[in-house]
Parts: structure tokens; sequence; C-alpha cells
């Protein structure tokens, strides 16, 4: 385990994995609380650590020795426990406007044993436009005491409005060294030195990504089946199936996930509601069925979007494994010998074979595939046909 450099104190930052200059300037920003910006937007490729890394300023912001992780502040910030900072994350597919309004309200108010009104607002491109609108009221006269921390992937930096990004510091997060993520599964969860090495090499330096495989033998063999796609595809049926597989491990994996809160929820608004106790009157009765379908949409939207986001987690591993085959091809095509770092470095061998069989334009061919099937499916085109339209145009030459 590497001690931290000279200098600087982990503290509340422990987390905020392979980024020092953002460490340093939020630190700076902590120094000085007399020129506080109000908004600031965390951005990022996906697992680089956004909402880690506006957790820990939070923290930061409201310890009374600038983050030193060990005091009553810090640790009920880092928790998600302390009175005045407030986590808005989207559960169904938007940030809704009834969500934004309660956290506008509360934003409103002086901080109640903190130093700030901390507001953190988890994937803030995933609020509606009133969502936004109400959130960009807000960030134009901001009240003295209230910081706004915004979390959005960098990918696509249109999903946050211009209005409200044009307001906010924008801090930029990388993705973080392998190495150095490799490091924090040891440190932090206790993965064994060996198995950390291979998860963060294989997640590419997505943090959560990293921890997931490392710890979970069912996503590793999840992450074989999808890698083990390209070079079955021989055949219009093996297509057919490889199509069926992931839109089945997707939704598998959603069902196993929404499984687990779903049944929980309802119970405990059903207990709430008095269901299933003595008859209850019929006004109450009627209040109680519109908030459990209330309960079931809201269910069903967070269903869809775990689906999306596993299926995409799939889709974006294959288009790592054609753009390693491209990078293998063009290496070779200039003769050099530079080691070139692979997104997938376990899988060398198959991503050297599909370049035989493909060659440059063909893996740039699919990255194309694979992006225009990711687009179709966030704009809701049925998975399955997006899908089956996708491993057909993965086949493999005869
Ligand atoms: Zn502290």
């Amino acid at each position: 385990m590497s001690a931290p450099p000279a200098g600087l104190t982990p503290g509340v930052w422990a987390d905020v994995i392979g980024q020092p200059d953002v460490v340093a300037e939020l630190q700076a920003a902590v120094a000085q609380p007399a020129s506080m910006t109000h908004a600031w937007l965390f951005t990022g490729p996906p697992g680089s650590g956004r909402s880690v890394a506006a957790r820990a300023f939070a923290a930061a912001l409201q310890c009374p020795q600038g983050g030193d992780g060990t005091c009553h502040a810090c640790r009920t910030a880092l928790s998600g426990s302390h009175a005045d900072v407030h986590r808005v994350v989207p559960e169904g597919l938007s940030i809704g406007v009834a969500e934004v309004r309660e956290l506008v309200r509360v934003a409103g108010r002086a901080p109640s044993q903190g130093r700030w009104q901390i507001i953190v607002v988890e994937d803030a491109d995933r609020m509606t436009e009133q969502a936004g609108n109400t959130v960009l009221k807000m960030l134009e006269e901001p009240p003295p005491r209230t910081v706004f921390l915004l979390c959005a992937p960098s990918l696509h930096p249109d999903d946050v409005p211009v209005t409200i990004r044009s307001r906010c510091r924008v801090v930029g997060l990388r993705t973080p060294p392998v190495d150095a993520v490799a490091e924090v599964l040891v440190r932090r969860d206790g993965i064994d030195p060996a198995l950390a090495a291979w998860s963060a090499a294989a997640a590419g330096g997505h943090v959560g990504r990293a921890r997931h495989l490392a710890r979970d033998e069912s996503a590793r063999l999840a992450r074989k089946a999808v890698l083990d796609i390209p070079l079955s595809l021989v055949s219009l049926a093996a297509c057919l199936n490889a199509a069926d597989d992931l839109v089945g491990s997707a939704k598998e994996e959603s069902d196993r996930a929404t499984a687990a809160v779903d049944g929980v929820e309802t119970d405990a608004v059903k207990a709430s509601l008095g269901v299933g106790a003595r008859g209850p009157g019929v006004a109450a009765a009627s209040r109680g069925a519109g908030v459990l379908k209330e309960l079931e949409k809201r269910q069903k939207s967070r269903a869809t979007r775990l689906g999306r986001d596993s299926l995409d987690r799939a889709l974006v591993d294959l288009a790592a494994l054609y753009r390693d085959a491209l990078v293998i091809s063009v290496v070779e095509a200039s003769a050099g010998e530079t080691p070139v770092t692979l997104a997938h470095p376990d899988r060398r061998a198959d991503a050297a074979e599909l370049a035989r069989r493909i060659g440059p334009e063909g893996a740039l061919r699919r990255i194309d595939a694979i992006l225009a099937a990711r687009t179709a499916v966030e704009q809701n085109v049925k998975p399955q046909i997006a899908i089956e339209a996708l491993t057909v145009a993965l086949r493999l030459p005869a």
C-alpha cells in the first residue's frame, strides 16, 4: 500500500482515486470560503468517481478542519446522514419536478448545523426540462450559504442545458489509472491483490465496475459471455442466439436487482396505508390504490433503467474488444513494436484473431454499429429489435 505523497493529507479525499488536480482545486476552494462558488458541475467519464468527489467536497466544506475525514461532520457527510447535505438520485429514467421542488425548498433554508446547505444532484443529465428550469432559477440567485454540486457524465455534455452549465464551475475528472483503482480495491475492499489488478485492468479504470468484477463471480462470467460473442458470430442463427443472450442476461440482471428492493418497498407502503389490516374505509382504500399505482409506475421505470444500463455496459465491453482489434491491426500494419494498452488485456488473443478476420475497416464498421445500437436503445427502440440488428451487423465474414 502506497503512502500518500508528502504534504497531502488524504482525509475525506482518500476515495477520490487518481485525481490529484481535482483534489487540489477543491481543497483550495474549501480554504477560501469567502469567495465560494455556489454551483459546481462534476463531470467525467463513467466510473471516474464524480459522485465520490462531490461527496468528499461536501464533507470538506462542512468540516471545521477542512476535511480531516475523522470528525462527526466528515463522517456523517460521507455516509449520507449529514443534516445539511442533501442528495438527489434519480430512481427511474429521470429526475422529475416533484423531486426538484423538494430540493429547492431545502436549498432556501439556512444550514441547520453545518457551515453550508449542500445539495448534491447525481445524474443531473437526467433532470427533465421542467426540473432543470426550477434548478436554474435557484442558481440564478443562490442563497448565500447554499452550494449546489451537480454531477453528470462527460459523454453527452449537452444533456445538462447550457443555461445551467454556464452558471457552474466545471470540475473535470479523468479515468483513474488502473493501478490506482487496484490499490483502492485492495486497501478499502480487502480484495486479493492479483484479483484486484485483473479486475481494475478488465474494467478499464471504471472504479465501480472493477469492484463489481472483483467481488462477484457472476459478473465475471457475464463479462466473459459478452466477450465470447464476436468470434461466435459465424452464422445468422448464431447472431440471433447472441442477441437473445445479450437481451436476456440484461433483463435477468435488472430483475435480480429490482426483486431485492421492490418487495420491501411495496410492503412498507402497504403497511403505512394499513392495507391488509382491518378493512380501511372506502376513501382510504382508493387513496391507497393510487399510492400503490404510483409506486408500481416508479418501480417499472427503475427496472427499465437498470435493464438499459446493464445492456449498455455489455455494449461498451463489446465495442472495446473491437477497438482492441482495431488498435492491434493498425499497430501491426505499421510494423511497430510499441506495446499497446488494450481495454481487455486478458482477451488479447481474441482481439488479434478478430483483427486478422475483419481488418481495421471491419472493426471500425462494427464499432459504429454498436454506437448506433446504444443510441437506438437510449431512444426507446425495443432492445430485442436493436440488438438483433446489431449482432447481424457484427457477423464475421465467411
Ligand atoms: Zn472533519
